[in-house]
């Protein structure tokens, strides 16, 4: 079972990986997790990642698809792999298919968690964090006993810039920008399947659990 996974920042992405691979017997493979473990590890590719890295460069794809290539070799991975945060542009999808087929296996789905954007701002804007005693409030999911102060101290709680709306709305636009061509390009393969990520997230899971199921 080989998947792709696939949804905005505030998705829930995350999420559904780690209940997927509870229920499935494949690894999550996030691209960030496989950079560190061929850095760690200190393969050919994973010493040249270091080396674009530490110069403050983007890793070239050649040298990205070589470390996916290796990932996906790996004993742990040979019945299937969960694949998240790539591929990121059309030449690595296209390099993905061209592993796949030395590899003499296929992708089977392509699950995009879908939210609309306007929930996602809502979601990605309502932290809210105590500067005393770090703790971590949501306007929606988790408020504080009383508006803008923490329920421990009475500190006031501040918003991370990262969380203001205009850098999550350029974050989201980024990744809409970016991700789009990707999702046509599975489309057309027969390959993408859309989950509505608005739900309970019980239920989103559920959802994404039947499709797996049925790929078996
Ligand atoms: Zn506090």
């Amino acid at each position: 079972m080989n998947i792709i996974l696939m949804g905005l920042p505030g998705a829930g992405k995350g999420t559904q990986a780690s209940e997927i691979v509870k229920k499935f017997p494949i690894p999550h493979i996030s691209t960030g997790d496989m950079f560190r473990k061929a850095i760690k590890e200190e393969t050919d590719l994973g010493k040249e990642a270091k080396s674009y890295m530490d110069r403050g460069e983007l890793v070239p794809d050649e040298v990205t698809v070589g470390i996916v290539k290796e990932r996906i070799s790996e004993d742990d991975a040979k019945k299937g792999f969960l694949l998240d945060g790539f591929p990121r542009t059309i030449d690595q999808a296209e390099a993905l298919n061209d592993i796949m087929k030395q590899l003499d296996r296929d992708i089977d789905a392509v699950i995009n968690i879908e939210v609309p954007e306007e929930e996602l701002m809502n979601r990605l804007t309502g932290r809210r964090i105590c500067p005393k005693c770090g703790t971590t409030y949501h306007l929606v999911f988790n408020p504080p006993k009383e508006d803008g102060v923490c329920d421990l101290d009475g500190e006031k709680l501040y918003q991370r810039e990262d969380d203001n709306p205009e850098t999550v709305a350029n974050r989201l636009n980024v990744n809409v920008k970016q991700s789009k061509p990707i999702l046509s390009f599975y489309d057309e393969k027969g390959l993408l399947k859309n989950i509505d990520g608005s739900k309970d997230i019980n239920k989103v899971t559920e959802d994404v659990i039947s499709i797996l199921d049925d790929l078996k």
